[in-house]
């Protein structure tokens, strides 16, 4: 199986409760690299723009208030199939109905504030890293 990125993001549910170094744990723990990570405020600009797909979508405006609530930590992660690992450790959105051993079981406090996002594509995993990445921040 081919070595390829995703993109991820701790979400400010997840930060402030200190637990920027648990979820990475466990993204390195399911065979994840951490070749790209900073600690960011996102602006309400780029939670826009971030989450434009799904604009038409009635939680959209919420959703958009709870990124831009406190620090989240964008990180680039690297491995076998990286996109559908990294979705298989963080679990269903809903932490109702996520399966044991994953970051939204053991951590999310509802659908929306759920600790994590990762890419569900390589496409989208692509653009969300050129998103908020430059190409020389990809240090490996
Ligand atoms: P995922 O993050 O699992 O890929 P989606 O792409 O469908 O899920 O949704 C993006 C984010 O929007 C979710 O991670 C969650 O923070 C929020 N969200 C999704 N569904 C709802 C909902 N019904 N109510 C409130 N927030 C939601
Ligand atoms: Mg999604």
């Amino acid at each position: 199986m081919a070595v390829t990125r995703t993109f991820s993001i701790i979400k400010p549910d997840a930060t402030r409760r200190n637990l920027t170094g648990a979820v990475t744990k466990m993204l390195e723990e399911a065979g994840l690299r951490v070749v790209a990570s900073k600690r960011i405020q996102m602006t309400r600009q780029q939670a826009e723009g971030f989450y434009e797909v799904h604009k038409e979508r009635p939680f959209y405006g919420e959703l958009v208030d709870f990124m831009v609530s406190g620090p989240v930590v964008v990180q680039v992660l690297e491995g076998e199939d990286a996109v559908k690992r990294n979705r298989d450790v963080m679990g269903a959105t809903n932490p109702a109905d996520a399966d044991e051993g994953t970051i939204r079981k053991a951590y999310a406090e509802s659908i929306e504030a759920n600790s994590v996002h990762g890419s569900d594509s390589d496409e989208n995993a692509d653009k969300e890293i050129r998103f908020f990445f430059d190409e020389d921040e990809l240090v490996g």
